[in-house]
This record gives C-alpha cells, structure tokens and sequence, in this order.
C-alpha cells in the first residue's frame, strides 16, 4: 500500500528534475541523492513499474493523489514538476495538444548533464526522434558513450539537414528508421553503390578516438554510415516522383542517388533492399506507408 499523504515527508535531498526527462530518471537522482533505492521512492507514487529503471517514463496505476506526493517529496510545486516531466504533464492534462515531433528515450550528453546537474551520473531524456548528436558540445550521443565530432563535420552537416527536414515531415523518424534499414541491408548482402571508401575512412576516423574501443562495432557503423543515412532519409520523405508504379519509383531513386554520390548505382531490382523496404510499399499519401501500392 502507498503511504497516506499525511505521513509524507520532503526528502532531505531535494533536486528538480532536468528539462524533458523521464520519470525513471528523474526519481533514481533522487533516490541516489537520498540514498535510498529508488523503487522504494516509485512505491510511495503508485505501482512499481515493471523492470523499473531510468529509462521508465509511466505513470499507469498512479492515483489522484501522486502528483501531489511526488511534489512533497521533492519539495517543489506540481507545476513545477510538470514542466520538466513529460510524462507527469501527460497525466495532468491529457488532452493537451501533442508534440509535433516523435520523440524517443535518450540522454543529453556528458558535458550538457554536468551543467543541468552537476551530481548526476546518468539522466535520460525524451529527445526528438531525429536527433542524434549534442549540437552545442558537437557529441554523438546514440551510443552508450559520447563520441566527439570534432573530426567528422560531415556528420554535424548531416545532422543539420536532418533538422530541417524534421521541420517539415512529420514522418521523420520512420523515415530515418526505414533508411538506416536499408544502409544495414545493403551493408550485409552487398552494396548496389559503392560508399565504401567513405565509409571506411570514417571508421579510421572514429578509431583514431580513445572512447572508440568502448562503443559496439555497431554503433561506430551507424556512426560512420550516418551522411549517407541522412540522404537516403531525405529522398524517403521527398522522393523524385510522385509517379505511384513502384518501378518507376525505385529507378528514379537509384538514378537520384546515382547522381548525388556521383557514381554508378547497380539496379538489383526486386532483390534491392531499397526496392523491397520503400518503393513496393510506399503509397500516395505517405512516403513511407505500409499500405496502398503493391506490384
Ligand atoms: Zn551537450
């Protein structure tokens, strides 16, 4: 049962959330503070979520009451608290207007945690679907350590188109995703255009880092390959047709890709992850529908 309202008190530690982070987050730096496990602070809100951790961002199973026992145990106003806590904001008035933008669990990068709180180890974050990199501090951070930019500005321009196009698609992160999939197929079963010699000479790049040998191989893949991601995105959201019939999609598309990595894209056809992935299924009304066209 959670305590009653009346016997809670303001924890010792107080501590106001980070703009945008999770629940999780938000109550384990308070926990680590107070030195006191964290889940015992998420019982005294509601049910403990399942597998609780940072990366939780719940509030299912809270009552009328939570709002206000989290506000007493952080000592800070409810709306204070909604401000920063999505997911606290989506509870007190859910019928608010949406974010524009899809956004996903993340973290802000190291140096951007020290100057928001300097006593915190971790701090996740809901961030736009399409952001990959700290643009103040030029970090990578989709991974699970920050990866300095400073040698790979190809990557902070890519980064930079991508905001614009999140400007205006909505459908951004599914572009992204569908993207990134492709890149990884071709990668696997063979590239119909040759980018290895860039892509190479970018992993020599992210190597050369000392924070290299702790990041996955797949996450300096994503890093290195992330240009070309960035433009195949682009296309996905703007292709150079309207034209419905999937070939005539595809073809265009190789030939625009032809043209803008300035060399030869092999057609592979209906065995082309491209072909596959977008063009057999993008429809009129959303470049990267499921439903509508097929062959
Ligand atoms: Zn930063």
């Amino acid at each position: 049962m959670p305590t009653q309202p009346d016997r809670l008190r303001r924890l010792p530690v107080t501590l106001g959330p980070v703009h945008d982070e999770t629940l999780g987050s938000y109550l384990h730096r308070l926990a680590v503070a107070n030195n006191r496990p964290a889940s015992f602070l998420a019982r005294l809100l509601g049910p403990l979520p399942p597998e609780f951790s940072p990366l939780s961002n719940t509030t299912t199973g809270w009552n009328s009451h939570s709002p206000d026992r989290l506000a007493t145990l952080s000592g800070r106003p409810t709306p204070h608290l909604a401000r920063a806590l999505p997911a606290l904001a989506e509870l007190l008035s859910p019928h608010r207007p949406g974010q524009r933008t899809e956004r996903m669990i993340s973290r802000p990068c190291r140096c951007c945690i020290a100057r928001r709180s300097p006593t915190a180890s971790v701090v996740i974050t809901l961030s736009p679907v399409h952001v990959h990199l700290c643009p103040r501090h030029q970090l990578w951070t989709r991974s699970t350590h920050d990866i300095p930019l400073v040698a790979l500005p190809e990557v902070v321009e890519g980064q930079r188109r991508l905001d614009q196009l999140a400007r205006r698609h909505r459908q951004t992160g599914r572009a992204l995703d569908l993207a990134r999939k492709i890149v990884e197929d071709w990668s696997a079963s063979g590239m119909p255009i040759d980018l290895g010699t860039e892509w190479t000479d970018r992993l020599d790049r992210v190597e050369a880092l000392a924070v290299s040998k702790k990041i996955s191989a797949e996450d300096r893949s994503h890093l290195a390959a992330f240009p070309e991601i960035v433009v195949l995105t682009h296309l996905i959201l703007d292709p150079p047709t309207s034209a419905p019939d999937p070939k005539a999609l595809y073809l265009a598309t190789t030939a625009e890709l032809s043209r803008r990595f300035a060399r030869i894209y092999t057609t592979l056809g209906t065995q082309d992850p491209l072909y596959r992935r977008f063009c057999l299924y993008r429809d009129r009304d959303g470049p990267v529908s499921k439903s509508g066209v097929s062959l």
